[in-house]
């Protein structure tokens, strides 16, 4: 009885989502700036932070009328989960404005690649970037190798070792090369998709990576 209602109210359920979608889709497409002005408000913004001139801390601001029907976010980020690097607070960011994928070493697997494919492909984010940090735990464990790894990063580790093939993680700025490989791995990995790689061969889109420095509080790109 009850699975034949949910066979019922599942299909219902799945058109109803289509049809949001498209309304989504349809009433965002005007409100998207061009990739290059996105990115552009993105650097503006954490210029804001660098100089402690945050202008996106209230909530009844940002809330007001706009944000209940509808989201467009016009950029996406896709961070790592440390709690040292918010991307709305970095980029001096209200609510909707940006698509957060957050997981530890901002590593792109199936479920991240969805979330980014979903943000570009209905709410129309015309910007995205993979951000990686100074310092980042994720990356500095995997630099340690297979046997090392702790279980925690079981799922995670492949995506780094991965990235860091043909990396120079020897000398020195080891650490440094390294999240810069996963990060541009990661910008590689997108760039692949096939929901994305149209929408960046119609300029509709634009896919960066980036570099969070604690010393200095800045962004620097370093993937375009
Ligand atoms: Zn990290």
């Amino acid at each position: 009885m009850l699975l034949a209602r949910l066979k019922t109210i599942i299909p219902i359920i799945a058109v109803a989502m289509i049809i949001q979608s498209s309304l989504q889709a349809a009433t965002s497409t005007s409100t998207s700036p061009p990739p290059i002005k996105a990115l552009s408000m993105l650097l503006e913004g954490n210029n804001h932070f660098v100089k402690g001139e945050m202008q996106h801390l209230s909530y009844v601001a940002e809330a007001k009328d706009k944000l209940l029907e509808k989201q467009t976010p016009f950029a996406v980020i896709v961070g790592c989960s440390d709690s040292r690097v918010p991307p709305e607070v970095i980029f001096d960011r209200g609510l909707g404005e940006l698509f957060v994928v957050r997981v530890a070493g901002n590593v792109l697997g199936p479920i991240e690649i969805g979330s980014v494919e979903f943000a570009v492909e209905v709410l129309k984010s015309p910007l995205v970037m993979v951000l990686g940090h100074q310092n980042c735990g994720a990356v500095k464990a995997s630099l340690q190798g297979s046997e090392n790894v702790p279980d925690f990063l079981e799922a995670i580790y492949p995506l780094i070792k991965d990235a860091l093939k043909n990396c120079e993680t020897i000398k020195a700025n080891a650490l440094i090369n390294a999240i810069n490989c996963n990060v541009k791995k990661g910008v590689e990995t997108l760039k692949n998709s096939s929901v994305i790689a149209p929408l960046i061969e119609q300029k509709k889109i634009k896919v960066v990576g980036a570099y969070f420095d604690f010393d200095s509080g800045k962004v620097q790109l370093i993937s375009d």
